[in-house]
This record gives structure tokens, sequence and C-alpha cells, in this order.
């Protein structure tokens, strides 16, 4: 969604998604809609479609959507700005070569550039401790010990931060004030106010970003000092989240391989990267975030992930799945035998052995059956759980005839005999909804009519939206819909007077709702009426006052069963409530 006024939001206003798409897909006329080969997907008839007036496309096949900048975006892996310009460049729109920097602007990238420098300045520094101190020394001999001669140390700029407390401090003092070197995350502020080097008595492993400016460092304490792994902290120049180690080296040998493997560590990076297997990153200390995976989505889809077999690491193993799978990634598993982590695999078996067991690595799925049969499956109960705890993976898949050989297999391998749950578990994967219910019809309600009507009204009426909006909001009636977070997140961008389409709503929505409102929004609707609109909302007001009565009713036999209700004065306000319930859906019969 481009910010208004802004040079992005000029060409979106100006850009014609049906020209910009037909340069990539070949597109035919289709009622309103233009459809043709989804180019994200492999497929013999055409599910994916352009919708020209809403300017937005989207795949029924693979849920892949969005607007004529996400389409360039994910054809050429490349990022907003450049997106911006190439669709500006093919509607032969004018944009200005660089814009004018405000004095902020100029002030903080400065600031960007004396905190880069700095960075370079400590490596320098660290490395220099690492060769030719007495301390560095120890260091020195510890990483000998797991294998990194100097060759290694060189080629990761390995360095040693000293125990002294202010080594670093002085020795940039002549360069720049102690506050500068605070902001850099290279220092700390203790609660007496007093400065010291944050990195103390570590083995220093640089973070640089995409481009390869060291922006952060990773510290690993030489003795038993906590935490064992010590990393800066956010900075103007290192957000966490979105920067993944070893990138600026392994990206060529991701893009030429087709595949990138992720590790958990600065060592386990290292260790893959020096047997030849350079097309390794890891994710810093933190567990894998959005903004990795659509980093690293912009190289390659398909990853490898290798983290340690203990259960920290399979539970951080099935959330980067979670992530990965969300962002159409095609993921393996490689759980390392014997407990071992891929630095220390490779140390005891070698490169070659290693290689051996990645080209082997199971498919997600393969990989994540096996867990489950750890967890037992003996009863029947163990089976239903083993089987919840897959589906919501299954449920990823965006092919049905993939969900459904999965749900054969899993039945398989779990050893699922009893009629029921083949039943439960082949519905649960013919839909789109994660939970296996042994009881038939609880598979999730499909969006009615009406809702689906509301949903489009609230996109595109402008005269009545924010009434509409106010009305569902002031008596809660899309609470319990198949469509409820799809018309709450709408209701929002009405009350707050914000842009409420399918492009801007989408990303507040977890896959499945995303994928519904896009359907949504490509459904034909003729221009709406109030009328039309207070139909919709009466469908809605009958339903919960039908919910309500059943409560009621309840609440009576529960009144009337248990003998209570102290002096029957609970018992007639229920009754008069009914009563009242009655009359209401009565009189609004339709
Ligand atoms: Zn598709």
């Amino acid at each position: 969604m481009a910010e208004a006024g802004s040079v992005a939001d000029r060409v979106e206003q100006q850009a014609d998604i049906v020209r910009v798409v037909g340069e990539y897909v070949r597109l035919k006329k289709n009622g309103q809609n233009f459809t043709g080969l989804c180019p994200f997907h492999s497929e013999k008839t055409p599910s994916f479609a352009v919708h020209p007036v809403k300017q937005i496309y989207h795949c029924f096949g693979c849920g892949a959507g969005g607007d004529v900048f996400k389409f360039v975006m994910e054809m050429d892996k490349c990022d907003f700005m450049e997106a911006v310009r190439t669709v500006a460049d093919k509607c032969g729109i004018a944009i200005p070569r660089s814009r004018e920097r405000s004095p902020e602007e100029r002030r903080e990238q400065q600031q960007r550039t004396v905190l880069v420098e700095l960075h370079r300045e400590a490596m320098a520094f660290f490395a220099r401790q690492l060769e030719s101190t007495a301390e560095g020394k120890a260091a020195r001999g510890y990483l000998a010990d797991r294998g990194l001669d100097a060759e290694a140390i060189a080629r990761f700029g390995l360095g040693y931060a000293p125990s002294g407390g202010d080594a670093l401090l002085r020795h940039l003092k002549t360069k720049c004030p102690d506050k500068l070197v605070e902001l850099a995350g290279l220092a700390s502020r203790d609660p007496s106010g007093r400065v010291h080097d944050r990195f103390r008595r570590r083995i220093m492993f640089p973070i640089s970003n995409e481009s390869g400016k060291v922006v952060a460092f990773g510290g690993r304490a030489l003795g038993d000092d906590l935490p064992k792994y010590l990393n800066s902290p956010e900075t103007p120049i290192y957000v966490k989240s979105g920067v993944l180690y070893h990138l600026d080296h392994a990206k060529e040998a991701i893009r030429a391989a087709d595949a990138t493997i992720l590790v958990e560590g600065y060592m386990d990076t290292i260790a893959v990267a020096r047997v030849g297997i350079s097309n390794v990153v890891a994710s810093c200390g933190t567990s894998l975030t959005e903004m990795q995976v659509k980093l690293l989505s912009r190289f390659s889809r398909r990853v490898v992930v290798n983290y340690d077999p203990d259960a920290a690491g399979q539970a951080a193993t099935e959330r980067s799945l979670s992530i990965l799978l969300e962002h159409n990634c095609d993921v393996r598993v490689l759980a390392l035998p014997g407990g071992k982590d891929p630095d220390t695999f490779i140390r005891t078996e070698g490169g070659a052995a290693y290689r051996k067991l990645l080209e082997g690595a199971p498919a997600y799925l393969d990989y994540l059956i096996g867990r489950a049969r750890q967890l037992g499956v003996a009863s029947v109960e163990q089976k239903l759980r083993a089987m919840n705890f897959l589906m919501p993976f299954v449920q990823r898949i965006p092919n049905a005839l993939l969900r459904s050989e999965w749900a054969s297999r899993i039945a398989q391998q779990l050893r699922v005999d009893e009629p029921v749950l083949r039943e439960a578990l082949r519905r649960a994967a013919a839909g789109r909804r994660s939970e296996v219910k042994t009881q038939p019809g609880l598979v999730g309600r499909a969006a009615k009519p009406a809702e689906r009507r509301l949903v489009q009204m609230l996109m595109e009426e402008s005269d009545f939206r924010e009434r509409l909006g106010r009305e569902i909001r002031a008596h809660q009636l899309h609470l319990g819909l198949e469509t409820e977070r799809i018309l709450g997140a709408l209701l929002e961008a009405c009350a707050a007077g914000t842009t409420a389409d399918a492009v801007s709503v989408a990303p507040k929505l977890e896959e499945y709702d995303r994928r519904l409102l896009f359907e949504i929004a490509f459904e034909s609707g003729a221009e709406a009426s109030w009328e039309e609109a207070e139909s919709c909302l009466e469908v809605l007001r009958r339903r919960k006052s039908e919910e309500e009565l059943a409560s009621v009713q309840q609440q009576i036999e529960a009144c009337v069963g248990s003998g209570s209700g102290g002096d029957g004065e609970e018992l007639r306000a229920l009754q008069a409530r009914k009563l009242e319930l009655r009359r209401r859906l009565a009189s609004t019969a339709p």
C-alpha cells in the first residue's frame, strides 16, 4: 500500500495492472476480469485472475494475491522501490530520479555512516586483540580446538573482546564521544551512569547486513560468563529481525543452488561454509522472523532447516516451518543423528557425510510425522492428538490434491485404521480448517452470502461504509461469523478512516482469511444501496437473536432442572427474555 502523495502512490494511481501483468502472463478477457495460467504455481487450467477495476490479482489455486507492486516484487524478486520503478517504466510514468532529502534525513544518514565506520574500526580492534595479545592467545586456543585456523579466522573476520572493561572505549576515544559508541551498541551504561565496553572476554563474530557492511556483533563467552552468547542491541543500523548472518557471502551461492541451508548459530554457519557449502545462513540468535523469510525468498524459496536436534531446536524448527510455509517456501528438515549440531557433526563425521545427509533431508511433513510418532500413537486419543499436531502444517499446502495425498500418508504412518479417524482426517485435509474433529458437521461454516456482501460493501461503498461499520460494531454482529476476522479488520479501518480495500487489509490477516477476502473481492457485485445493506444486517441480527434464544432456553432448562433460581425471579426474567426474542424473530421473519 503506497503512502498518500508519495511517488509510489502516484505510480499506483496511473498504473495499469493488466498491462504490467500481461508482460509476464498471457491474459484473456473473461467477463469483467482477465485470467491466465498462474505464474506462482504450475497448472494446466487458468485459476489466476486480474481485476482491472480494483487493480488487484488473485490466484484461486495457490492463493497468491495483491496489488501491482506485490506482483512485480514476487516475479522479479525485488524490493518495493525497485517494483515502483519497474511499474512506472512499463506504464510510461515519469518519476523523479531521486528524492530530495530533508535535513532530518540527512542527519540520520550521516549518523548511520558514523556507526558503520565505528563497527569497521571495532572489528579491526577485535581482530588485533585475537591475533597479538596474551589474552587473545587463550581465545585462539579455544578456536583451534574447534578446528578454526588462521585462514578461517581471517575469512569470517573473527576477533576477541578483552576483559579490561573499557579497552574498546579507550581505543575509540580519539575518534568519537562515548555517547556514540553507546549508540552503536558497543558500550553500555551501568546504573551509576558509568560507561563500559558491552563485550568483554568474548570471541567476536561480526554480523553484516545484506550489502556486506558490519552492523553488529555476536559475542561468545570464553569462560563460563553468562549469557553464553551476547549480541548487539538494536541500533539505527541494526534491526535484528531483518538481518541473516552470512547472507552477504551466501546470496550468490543461494541463487546458484536455488536453496538455502538455515542453521542456528555462528559456529554452525562457519562449519558448513568451510566444507564448501556456501549457501548457509543463521538467524542471529533470534527465532526466524517474517522479515528474514521475505529477505531470503528474494534469492530462493527452497530451504533446508538444520537446527539443533534438542528440544529447543525442535520447537524453533516448528516455529520456522510455520513462517516459511506461509511464504510458499519449499521446506525440508535435516535432523542430524546423535543429537549433534552441524558444527559438532562436521568436526566428527566430516563434510562428505554432512553433504550426503543434506541431500537426503526429508520433506518437512515426513520430519513432522516422525516427531508425532515419537509422542506416541498407540491409543485413539494419542492418534487424534498427533493428527491435530500435523494438520495445521498440512493446511498450509495450497494444493488440495497434495493435501489429500499427505492425509493418506499420515494415516498410513500413524497406523490410523479406525474408520472414524480416517474420515475425520480426510475431511480436515479436504477443507482449509486445521482441526480434526471426530464429530461430523463441525468442520467450519462457510461464509454466507449476507456476510460476503457486507465485506464487499465495507470495501467499496464509500457513501455509507462508515455508517455500516458503526452499525455492525455497535451490536457486534460480526462475532462468530466465518468472516469475523475479516470484518473485524475492515471495521477497524473504517473507524480509523483509513483505506479499507483488500490490499490494505490483507497484511493484518492470517493466510486462510486473506484468501477468503480476495475471493470475496473478486465476486462480481453490483453497486449496493443502503436498503440492501440493511437487509444483510437483518440477516445477521436474526442470527444473533436465534443464538441468544438457544442460550436462554438452555439457561431456563438448567434453572428448572436444578430447582434453583432463588424466588423464581431469575426464571421469570429468562422467560420474559425468551418471549421478547420469539416476538422479535416472528415480526422480522423473512
Ligand atoms: Zn497460483
